[in-house]
């Protein structure tokens, strides 16, 4: 079976919009993977097609409606993962990325104005997402940004020489910096040992920038990365669990 996207949507013709370029577009153009985008609008029943209204409880902005969310997630609703764009969600990653990658496809619910009901969102055991600690006007953008990190994870999406790469978050350090011809430029070297045909001395230099990279901008992951470091011994740590 194909993997497919499904998005729900107030503006389907955004889409495939960038999804239709480079590796995703050529993974598309040969049928690795399937688009669709639904108006929401095109469930709402009355006769002004209204897809919102207020808050309860006042307040600034309108809100996306249950019944009509509703509609339009049952329109396509076949055990995938339902997911709802959200900056109140858990926050998106590689690891999510590579899960969603394994299954059979993605429903995404788009928002709009201030957001959407709750309670569709719980009744159909929707997976709320971030893609980070900052408000999009809209779920759009957001459920591409999803799509483009999920569809490279596709079998067949990237070559295999590609695919077996250490990248960023594939591994706990940051990747190496890249460097191309021409090796001298506006009187920046190249680091020496790239140039050197010496593969133990790329692996290592590699190893190094790897690390500094991570270090200085990702306190985080070089923390976990030091304390997986320690915990890693050769032996099996004796403890009060794993005690003989
Ligand atoms: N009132 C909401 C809040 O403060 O949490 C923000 C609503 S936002 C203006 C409208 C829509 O944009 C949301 O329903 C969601 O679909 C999308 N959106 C905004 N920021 C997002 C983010 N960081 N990650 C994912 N989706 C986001």
């Amino acid at each position: 079976m194909t993997w497919r996207a499904d998005i729900l949507t107030l503006f389907p013709e955004m889409f495939p919009g960038p999804l239709a370029f480079s590796l995703a577009g050529r993974a598309l153009a040969r049928g690795l993977w399937q688009i669709g985008a639904r108006d929401i609008r095109a469930f709402a029943e009355d006769r002004h097609r209204s897809v919102d209204d207020t808050p309860f409880g006042g307040g600034a902005g309108m809100v996306l409606r249950a019944d009509v969310v509703d509609r339009a997630v049952g329109a396509v609703a076949d055990g995938r993962p339902i997911l709802c764009l959200s900056p109140r969600g858990e926050r998106f990653s590689q690891d999510l990325a590579r899960d969603f990658a394994a299954g059979s496809g993605l429903i995404l619910l788009s928002g709009r104005y201030e957001g959407i009901d709750q309670r569709v969102i719980e009744a159909r055991g929707m997976r709320e997402v971030s893609i980070g600690d900052y408000v999009l006007a809209g779920g759009e953008i957001a459920a591409m940004v999803v799509l483009d990190a999920v569809v490279r994870l596709l079998p067949g999406v990237m070559g295999a020489a590609e695919s077996a790469r250490e990248e960023s978050f594939s591994g706990p350090l940051l990747e190496y910096p890249h460097y191309t011809r021409p090796a001298a430029w506006q009187g920046r070297a190249v680091p020496a040992a790239l140039l050197s045909g010496d593969h133990a001395a790329i692996a290592a230099w590699r190893r190094e920038a790897a690390e500094r990279a991570t270090q200085t901008r990702r306190p985080d992951l070089w923390l976990a990365y030091q304390r997986q470091a320690d915990l890693t011994p050769s032996q099996p740590v004796a403890s009060a669990d794993n005690a003989p």
